[in-house]
């Protein structure tokens, strides 16, 4: 088949956005139609849980570009339009409503959806997910002064809300299944820092507690733990994690795992199509393994990457996984994606709420996180790459600036 020289995107979020913008960026001069479900332009999610929830604004600060850009740049942007299918054959996508777009190359920017309780009332009034600006400006009013707001899960996106919640004046419990917050990404320890700086601003932080159910009349009124426990609600937010967006390739033959396979060019297991976001389990050269990534820089520089891979000479994308998050003064600067760890160093005092922790594997660090110490996320990351060993002595000791100790080769 002649190539058509048209680039689809589906998924118009972060990656998606990025994406097309990267393409027209890097010269290429045919077709570019993004396809996205929601009624906004492109826009960035962090905000979400942090700014829009805290703040009175619109959500226009979110947008990557203004609604503008997209014509001015002839990018064929198409709102509140649903991609049903790939016809991998016949190179095209198909819409909800069956009109269909034909594609040269095609890259798959699904982005993830919402958990959502299974247990009784978990379809209560009062019940709130934080995904889309719409979940967060429909949730903003409800966390008012003196309004009792349980936050169920006690990962990233539930300590933020909880964060938001409680600098609007909010009575906030969080309630986490695990016997400790940030249970999937950190060393208890460190979940146990976190779970310290909410309590001490008032958040009532119950860990190893399970929801049994809901309660209320038609609206959220109470949250029911399994050792009986009852929380009153006025609101519930839950955060209990996304699901990849995976269907539509899984449908269409291609590889999928825990997000749709890609190589470190970003190519699924079609060469024609690409994925790039939270819906690809990505190979990742630095850490020699296949990963999934819920990181704003993921689907920033990861899919800018993968887009120029899809118009010009192909080069990996390999960078070491970082991912920061705000919690009331707290900045989180979270480096690398260790599964596993032999000991935690520590540089600083945690008490002072600036400190680095190290994730260690014999002499050489796997990851590390920062509190309120951003500076340091670039040359941790440095540290995580290089694969060099480091002694515990000389990490711990602020007076050799990480920086100096970055530089050293493995
Ligand atoms: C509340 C919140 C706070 C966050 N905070 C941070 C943070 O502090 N730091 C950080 O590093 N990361 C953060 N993240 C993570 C980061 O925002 C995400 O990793 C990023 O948005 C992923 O971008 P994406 O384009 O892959 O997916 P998305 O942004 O989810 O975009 C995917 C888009 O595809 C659309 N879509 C799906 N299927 C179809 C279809 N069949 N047809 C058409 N359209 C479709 C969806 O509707 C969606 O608009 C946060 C995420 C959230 C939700």
């Amino acid at each position: 088949m002649a190539e058509i020289e048209s680039r689809v995107i589906i998924g118009a979020g972060h990656a998606g956005g990025r994406a097309a913008e990267a393409m027209r960026q890097a010269g290429f001069g045919g077709e570019i139609v993004l396809i996205g479900e929601e009624a906004h332009v492109p826009y960035e999610r962090p905000p979400l849980s942090k700014e829009l929830l805290t703040g009175d604004e619109g959500p226009e600060k979110t947008f990557l570009n203004a609604p503008q850009f997209y014509a001015e740049n002839e990018i064929d942007l198409r709102l509140e339009c649903r991609a049903a299918h790939i016809d991998r054959a016949g190179h095209r996508v198909v819409l909800d409503g069956g009109d269909a777009v034909p594609y040269g190359k095609l890259l798959i920017a699904t982005g993830g959806r919402v958990r959502h309780l299974a247990c009784e009332g978990a379809g209560l009034a009062g019940i709130h997910t934080i995904r889309t600006i719409d979940d967060s400006l429909g949730l903003r009013p409800h966390l008012a002064e003196g309004a009792r707001v349980v936050v169920i899960g006690g990962g990233f996106i539930g300590l933020e809300v909880a964060a938001s919640a409680r600098t609007r004046g909010a009575h906030v419990t969080v309630v986490e299944l695990a016997d400790q917050v940030l249970a999937r990404v950190a060393d208890p320890a460190v979940g146990d820092l976190v779970a310290g700086l909410h309590r001490r601003r008032g958040v009532h932080v119950m860990t190893g507690a399970t929801v049994e159910r809901l309660d209320g009349n038609g609206r959220v009124a109470e949250v029911i733990c399994t050792d009986g426990e009852t929380i009153a609600a006025d609101v519930v937010v839950v955060g209990i994690g996304i699901l990849p967006n995976q269907e539509i390739a899984a449908d269409a033959g291609l590889a999928v795992g825990n997000g749709i396979v890609t190589d470190e060019f970003g190519r699924t297991s079609d060469p024609d199509i690409f994925a790039a976001g939270d819906c690809a389990f990505h190979f990742n050269p630095i850490l020699g393994r296949h990963l999934r990534l819920e990181s704003w820089e993921n689907a920033q520089l990861g899919a800018i990457a993968v887009a120029r891979n899809m118009v010009s000479d192909p080069a990996p994308y390999a960078a070491v996984p970082w991912f920061w998050s705000d919690q009331f003064d707290l900045n989180l600067q979270v480096v690398g994606a260790p599964d596993s760890w032999d000991r935690l160093v520590t540089r600083g005092d945690p008490e002072s709420g600036r400190s680095v922790i190290f994730y260690m594997d014999g002499a050489k660090v796997c990851g590390a996180t920062a509190f309120s110490q951003g500076r340091e996320a670039r040359p941790l990351r440095r540290m995580v790459e290089s694969g060099a060993d480091f002694s515990d002595a000389e990490l711990a000791d602020e007076g050799i600036r990480l920086r100096d100790l970055a530089g050293r080769k493995a």
